[in-house]
């Protein structure tokens, strides 16, 4: 095995006396593709909040390698440049090009000159099927294509994972499959990601590891095969006759 990027031990997290997670342990290994699955409202955006602390947890801890991130003391920015989050809304600055935002971060926390980063940026751009776009600005650019832009972006930072929360959701059918070729080339490179999605196909074939939550625990933890061929929990069965 790999060694470990994010463990969680005893986590939960609560709003108010509502519980949304519910003692979740695991680990996370370097290279690994996880699929974050459930019905809407199990906890899957919580959880994966919690793990560069969006959301600090009620109870528990977080490791990301050795380092206890759930202890006040630790410089959680410094970790969140290791562990970038991309999301449904993709959160662009809409003031600022298509090239602005992938060198933005590089450039002021990471300290790269303009050069440096906009080769880097026009790098990824073209990784995404972008390059062309880089002078205009996001409200120019359709859904799948302001993902795409917000996948090269988290890339910029050269992050140890991405956490991808419900990255095709807010797309138009026809744009989701851009958006997802990319993650697919992505996880061939070997980074770590977790990925929140309710796109069944991609979970199967492209996550090397399925996580469903239910009610904010952590119902089953297995591999695609097992998960979509023989699910173990009923609640699982009924997620999958419903999605499937
Ligand atoms: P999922 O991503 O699986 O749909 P979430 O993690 O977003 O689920 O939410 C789990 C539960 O926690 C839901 O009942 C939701 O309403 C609640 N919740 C999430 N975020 C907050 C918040 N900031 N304040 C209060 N309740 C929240
Ligand atoms: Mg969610």
């Amino acid at each position: 095995m790999n060694k470990v990027v994010i463990r969680t031990e005893s986590l939960c997290k609560s709003f108010g006396k509502l519980d949304v997670l519910k003692n979740i342990s695991t680990e996370i290994h370097q290279g690994e593709v996880v699929a974050i699955l459930g019905p809407s409202g199990s906890g899957k955006s919580t959880f994966l909040r919690c793990m560069n602390l969006l959301e600090r947890p009620t109870k528990g801890k977080v490791y990301f390698h050795d380092v206890e991130i759930t202890n006040p003391k630790v410089n959680i920015g410094k970790v969140r440049q290791q562990l970038v989050m991309v999301f449904q809304h993709f959160n662009l600055f809409p003031h600022l090009t298509v090239m602005q935002n992938v060198t933005y971060a590089p450039m002021k926390v990471k300290g790269l000159n303009q050069q440096l980063a906009e080769n880097k940026g026009l790098e990824l751009l073209t990784k995404v099927g972008l390059a062309e776009k880089a002078d205009v600005y996001p409200s120019k650019l359709s859904g799948g294509q302001k993902q795409r832009v917000a996948i090269a972006r988290a890339l910029a930072m050269e992050p140890e994972m991405i956490l991808f929360d419900e990255p095709t959701s807010a797309l138009d059918p026809e744009m989701v499959k851009d958006v997802l070729l990319v993650m697919q080339a992505l996880a061939q490179t070997g980074i770590t990601m977790a990925i929140v999605t309710h796109e069944m196909g991609f979970a199967r074939e492209v996550a090397s590891r399925i996580m469903f939550l239910d009610q904010g625990t952590l119902a089953e933890d297995t591999t695609p095969g097992e998960f979509f061929h023989n699910p173990q929990c009923d609640r699982a069965q009924q997620f999958l006759d419903k999605m499937l």
